[in-house]
């Protein structure tokens, strides 16, 4: 399981990001109350995109194809 946190951005209205793999949360709370339990179960139940991994696919397929 890759370690992932979340980051909050903003507090009204309350925007959230994955710092693993930068998915955003946002929680639209009707009473303006801060509802942190709401991002915090997004976030729990949201699945990390696998970014770096295939950044790094597309950056060596780059360089091999730039370099000839
Ligand atoms: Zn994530």
């Amino acid at each position: 399981m890759a370690k992932r946190k979340l980051r909050i951005v903003r507090e009204t209205p309350q925007l959230g990001i994955c710092e693993y793999c930068n998915m955003q949360f946002s929680a639209v709370t009707p009473l303006g109350a801060p509802n942190k339990t709401k991002i915090q179960e997004q976030f729990n139940a949201h699945k990390c995109k696998p970014v770096d991994s295939s950044q790094n696919a597309l950056r060596i397929v780059r360089e091999a194809t730039e370099g000839k």
